[in-house]
């Protein structure tokens, strides 16, 4: 860790590793390891998720009112530096990390009382209904409707790219309860109890890596009650655009960034099975893969300035778009780098050697087994949370001002 940590911050970071060394089984391990994009493989998550709420530690970004760690800015980011160093599974986060927030923030006192614990626990997890088919980076154009019924709302319509759709148990949407005005003042946010609900049906796509992470979702007369709703009818988009900013910048990229360059190090540190060298001993490579790592230091540098400013209660702005960018952009260069390694040692493509409990022998080192699947799976990172293209044009009209 390149931080200066005081005593006490030390003392964290050993009790941390205690924790990590008592708590993380081997299989935990492995799934972290193999599945350690951006997208967790689900059940194991899930685990880790209740492993970490026995320890109070399952919501490091949350007040403790909210059952949340109460950490500084310091003590998160120890914490997911380290838990990135020994692939920790990722966990499923889409309650904790973006739905979690918003609650706190717009929802009724009943609502924070039905759904905080649970999240909190790891009893519920959400889905994210935001975009639909021509409704992506154009989000305010949505379509899919719901129109008062006694006491629901009745949805009809449907939402693309829904990460999780198959595995989550709730959903927050966004739905039209409008037609009138701009396209942004008819927009309502609401959440679905249940993807079992009669009326929602689930279509699983497979992405470019093999992976099934998102679907199709439908509704066809989906009733979901009027008292799910988060905020005023017709004021969705501002809680929207809220949920945002912490998709965006709720979470450090760099401790992931960090483990990802330990992995390429390690692959280029290889001797070539014909005595040919070290990848790392190139002097292209080498000087490639430090400019990645300045990269990743810079964006640490604003990482830790947006966690200070959240453990102070206040909200990730612009900022987190330009985290966002940096962030994926740089995920993808150590890719890159990774496959290239990878090239150099005439390392074959085996994903099925991705899979959790796969024993058999595999011609590619372990080290690469995961270079080119995570290689694919990140294509997307520039994409979700609002493309790149996107958070440029926020960050030209609400920093630049232009
Ligand atoms: C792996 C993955 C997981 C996802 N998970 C979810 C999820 O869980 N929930 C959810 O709601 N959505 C999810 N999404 C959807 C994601 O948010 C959208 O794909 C994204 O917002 C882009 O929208 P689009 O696909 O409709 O592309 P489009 O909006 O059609 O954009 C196509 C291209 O045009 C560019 N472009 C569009 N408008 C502009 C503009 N004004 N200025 C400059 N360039 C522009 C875009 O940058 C992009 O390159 C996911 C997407 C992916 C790939």
């Amino acid at each position: 860790m390149d931080l200066a940590l005081s005593p006490q911050d030390q003392a964290f970071r050993d009790e941390v590793r205690r924790f990590l060394d008592d708590n993380l089984s081997d299989d935990l391990r492995e799934a972290g390891r193999k599945t350690g994009g951006v997208f967790a493989e689900f059940s194991a998550g899930l685990r880790w998720h209740k492993i970490l709420h026995r320890r109070g530690w399952s919501a490091p970004t949350w007040p403790k009112e909210h059952g949340g760690t109460g950490w500084n800015a310091t003590e998160r980011y120890i914490f997911a530096r380290e838990c990135a160093a020994v692939d920790a599974p990722r966990i499923f986060s889409m309650g904790l990390r973006m739905v979690g927030p918003v609650i706190m923030k717009f929802g009724t006192s009943e609502q924070k009382a039905k759904y905080l614990p649970a999240i909190v626990a790891g009893d519920i997890t959400f889905c994210q209904g935001y975009s639909e088919p021509g409704s992506g980076s154009d989000l305010a154009s949505l379509k899919t409707r719901a129109v008062r019924d006694g006491d629901d709302y009745v949805i009809n319509g449907t939402k693309i790219w829904t990460t999780g759709a198959h595995v989550a148990d709730h959903m927050f949407c966004l739905v039209r309860t409008a037609a009138e005005g701009k396209p942004q003042e008819g927009i309502s946010f609401v959440l679905i109890d249940s993807m079992k609900t009669p009326g929602i049906t689930v279509k699983p796509i497979v992405t470019l890596a093999g992976d099934h992470e998102v679907n199709q979702v439908f509704f066809d007369n989906v009733r979901t009650p009027v008292a799910n709703r988060i905020g005023p009818e017709n004021a969705g988009w501002t809680v929207a655009k809220y949920l945002l900013e912490f998709e965006r910048g709720g979470e450090a990229y760099t401790p992931n960034l960090y483990a990802r360059i330990g992995d390429v190090r390690r692959l280029a540190r290889e001797e070539a099975a014909d005595g040919s060298g070290r990848l790392l001993d190139e002097p292209g490579f080498a000087q490639r893969l430090a400019e990645a790592e300045l990269e990743v230091q810079a964006l640490e540098m604003i990482e830790l300035q947006v966690l200070s400013d959240l453990s102070r209660g206040k909200n990730p702005g612009a900022v987190s778009s330009a985290m966002k960018i940096r962030g994926s952009e740089i995920l993808q260069k150590l890719d890159d780098l990774g496959v290239g390694a990878l090239a150099w040692y005439d390392a074959p493509f085996e994903p099925e050697a991705r899979m959790l409990g796969h024993n058999e022998p595999t011609v590619t080192p372990e080290w690469g087994i995961t270079t080119m699947p995570l290689y694919l799976n990140n294509r997307a990172a520039t994409i979700y949370a609002g493309s790149n293209e996107i958070q440029r044009n926020i960050i030209a009209k609400a920093v630049l001002g232009l």
